[in-house]
């Protein structure tokens, strides 16, 4: 193919300057699906749209077997992530998503049993999200220009979106039938900015279903991508590899931790806590370092089991300690491009237990970002 002769630049400048996309490791998004990401003190009309399940293991189908049936249209993802997980930070969908194991999650459930406070184990676990493929109908309010009448992925913690949606449905049962692509009815949400523990976010602090301008019909359902196929699961030993930093793991070496470990359990009162071969996360800075933004104080998980759909944050459990130390950072308070604990803006980003409690995260994140 030629290409058109063009300036040097042509068509590079302008990307060059885009944001960046969002780091969606834990999904694999097809080319031409957009991520809509709210922003707080937006009103967002659009449209939720079922996609045809793939996996036979969804979560959902694992709560009412006539739900989410593999080959049936379902109107949402359930995914749990863990947070910062390995020398990386990165974070991984929990294989429990699919039906399947995780290290993680052993991890964790042994460290509860053995009396471990909620700050570690809030980090151990994951955390609730739901993904749903949306049509944006009015984005005019956004700062970016989401393509309107175009299928658009939302990935957000569910008690940002997901519970509110469960209190309107509750409110009026005529609302539950929203998603039906033939018949459905739109959503009109309000997000606001809030801060929860450290950072400013979108929540979706109203919803309001209104009649839908348009439906849609059969051969745009049957195009639209399965939010299933989008989910990257690592496997269980390469998990356990990133989370307990076992480089050059090998099989072997697989069975003599197991057996360590089962040694270990049944002595009592020894600290655990000696060596990467013991299990120990790979850095405890993922102990200390709350998850994202709006995932800090969410409940911890029960086992491998699919917890109730819609959790209340007002089960958050804080020690005494905690409520002292967390004392959150008023606006006020905050310089512009000043880091209110006197570390380094823009550079000493998510370094510091501090940058949990701390109002201007995205900006400090966003900084560090440009001086790259
Ligand atoms: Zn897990």
């Amino acid at each position: 193919m030629t290409r058109k002769r063009e300036g040097m630049f042509s068509g590079r400048t302008s990307r060059s300057m885009e944001r960046p996309k969002i780091n969606y490791g834990y999904l694999n998004l097809p080319d031409d699906l957009d991520v809509f990401k709210p922003e707080g003190s937006t009103e967002v009309v659009f449209d939720v749209l079922p996609y045809k399940v793939t996996d036979p293991n969804h979560l959902d189908n694992k709560k009412y077997s006539d739900d989410a049936v593999k080959g049936e249209y379902w109107w949402k993802r359930p995914l749990k992530v863990h947070r910062s997980v390995g020398p990386d930070e990165i974070s991984i969908v929990c294989p429990t998503t699919v039906g399947k194991k995780c290290p993680i999650c052993e991890y964790g459930t042994r460290r509860r049993k053995e009396g471990a406070e909620w700050d570690e184990l809030k980090m151990i676990f994951p955390k609730d999200r739901t993904l749903f493929l949306i049509v944006p109908v009015d984005a005019q309010e956004c700062e970016v220009d989401y393509v309107e009448g175009k299928v658009h992925l939302i990935d957000q913690s569910d008690h940002l979106f997901l519970e509110y949606i469960n209190d309107q449905v509750k409110r009026d049962i005529d609302f539950e039938n929203f998603p039906d692509p033939f018949n459905g009815l739109s959503l009109q949400v309000y997000w606001r900015k809030r801060k929860l523990g450290k950072n400013t976010f979108a929540e979706a602090s109203k919803i309001d279903f209104i009649e839908r301008a348009e439906q849609y019909d059969e051969a745009f359902l049957e195009s639209l991508p399965s939010l299933d196929d989008m989910i990257v699961i690592l496997d269980y030993k390469e998990i356990e590899a990133l989370y307990f930093g076992m480089e050059g793991f090998e099989e072997d070496d697989y069975d003599t931790a197991n057996l360590r470990i089962e040694e270990k359990e049944d002595e009592e009162e020894r600290p655990r806590r000696k060596g990467r071969s013991e299990r120990t996360p790979v850095t405890n800075r993922q102990m200390k370092k709350a998850a994202t933004e709006e995932d800090v104080e969410e409940d911890v998980e029960e086992d491998v089991k699919p917890k109730p759909l819609m959790r209340k944050t007002s089960t958050i459990e804080k020690t005494k300690e905690e409520r002292v130390r967390r004392r959150p950072v008023k606006k006020e308070e905050i310089g512009e491009n000043e880091c209110p604990f006197g570390h380094t803006f823009g550079e000493d980003t998510d370094e510091y237990d501090d940058c949990n409690l701390c109002g201007v995260l995205e900006e400090c994140r966003e900084e560090k970002d440009n001086r790259k």
